[in-house]
């Protein structure tokens, strides 16, 4: 098995490392800044193939990279954007099927999150496939050193037989609307705030903090969240650098899809919960003043200017 992982300007893609770690640490890198992406690849990454092949273009590169990967009976991509879009090409052009939103490979055994992972899909698999790996399934465990091969040759032909989107510019993503799984700061609310009005000032809060809204399971069926903003097990897996807690209690089926943030803040008034006992920060009060008082400060302080480069830092 080995994993596949679109680079762009040196940035890798959500979920890259797990991807790695699942395919024992072989990978092949393809895109912009692949050198500069390998570093942080480190300790996941045993072997590392790159390719150099400028802008994102998915159906170009399926077509020049099939013949390097003709020989690798198992290719797994991270279910990223990106991936996503790749791996169902270089499937058509390697004429295998495409196994999508795996939550873990261990050949011939693969297993398949279906119905906004309701349900799991046990699949036996009889010969090449390529799949994708959901990022925020499973933790990193292997420790490597990288062996790191010269870059790779890869002759990328646009042609009007493939085809790719032209970018003309790259947006940055809208905190309210980015997906979840990709935020790198998120606010959340449980059933500690008391109804869709607390909720609506949080959403203030988290704007003011270029943060995305999240929220527990009981307030998605409450229906005081769109269920795609459900953070765990049955809802979505996030990654983000910083998570604020409002009213949440931690439940395991909660926290197992937070991933590992390098900062947690927590407010709630039990103080001895699961998520004040992992939160960086503990605050013991009630959370819906605490939110009115946040959004009051931090709209009026702020000029939009100050809110804009708070939200590009
Ligand atoms: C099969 C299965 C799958 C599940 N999948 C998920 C999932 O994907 N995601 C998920 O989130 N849950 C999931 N759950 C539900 C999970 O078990 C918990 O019930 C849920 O996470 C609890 O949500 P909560 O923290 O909002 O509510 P509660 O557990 O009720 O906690 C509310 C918290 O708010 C605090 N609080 C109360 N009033 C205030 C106040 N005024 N100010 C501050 N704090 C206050 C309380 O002290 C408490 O800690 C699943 C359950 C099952 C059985």
């Amino acid at each position: 098995m080995i994993a596949v992982v679109c680079v762009r300007d040196g940035a890798l893609p959500a979920g890259a490392q797990e991807t790695v770690d699942e395919a024992a640490g072989e990978v092949v890198l393809v895109g912009s800044g692949c050198l500069e992406a390998s570093t942080g690849l480190a300790g996941v990454a045993s072997r590392v193939r790159y390719y150099e092949a400028g802008d994102y273009a998915p159906g170009a590169w399926a077509v020049a990279l099939a013949p390097a990967l003709a020989e690798d009976d198992f290719l797994l991509l991270p279910a990223s954007p990106d991936g996503r879009d790749l791996a169902p090409r270089l499937a058509a052009e390697l004429d295998r099927p495409l196994l999508a939103g795996a939550l873990s490979v261990t050949p011939p055994r693969v297993l398949l999150a279906r119905q906004g992972g309701l349900v799991t899909d046990e699949v036996t698999v009889l010969g090449p496939v390529v799949a994708t790996l959901l990022p925020g399934t499973r933790g990193l465990g292997t420790r490597h050193t990288i062996d790191l091969s010269p870059a790779q040759p890869l002759e990328v032909h646009r042609t009007p037989a493939v085809r790719d989107a032209e970018s003309l510019a790259v947006l940055p993503p809208d905190p309210a609307t980015m997906d979840l799984s990709e935020a790198r700061r998120i606010v959340a609310g449980g059933a500690g705030l008391h109804g869709p009005a607390e909720f609506a000032v949080l959403a203030r809060v988290a704007a003011a903090l270029g943060a995305s809204v999240g929220g527990t399971r009981v307030v998605a069926d409450a229906d005081w969240l769109p269920f795609e903003r459900q953070i765990g097990t049955t809802g979505v897996a996030v990654d983000p650098d910083l998570y604020l807690a409002f009213g949440i209690s931690g439940a395991v089926q909660h926290v197992s899809g937070l991933g590992d943030p390098d900062a947690v803040v927590s407010v709630n008034t039990d103080p001895s919960c699961p998520m004040m006992a992992m939160a960086d920060l503990a605050l013991v009060t009630d959370a819906g003043p605490l939110l009115i008082e946040l959004a009051r400060r931090l709209e009026t302080s702020d000029t939009a200017g100050q809110a804009e480069e708070r939200r590009s830092a």
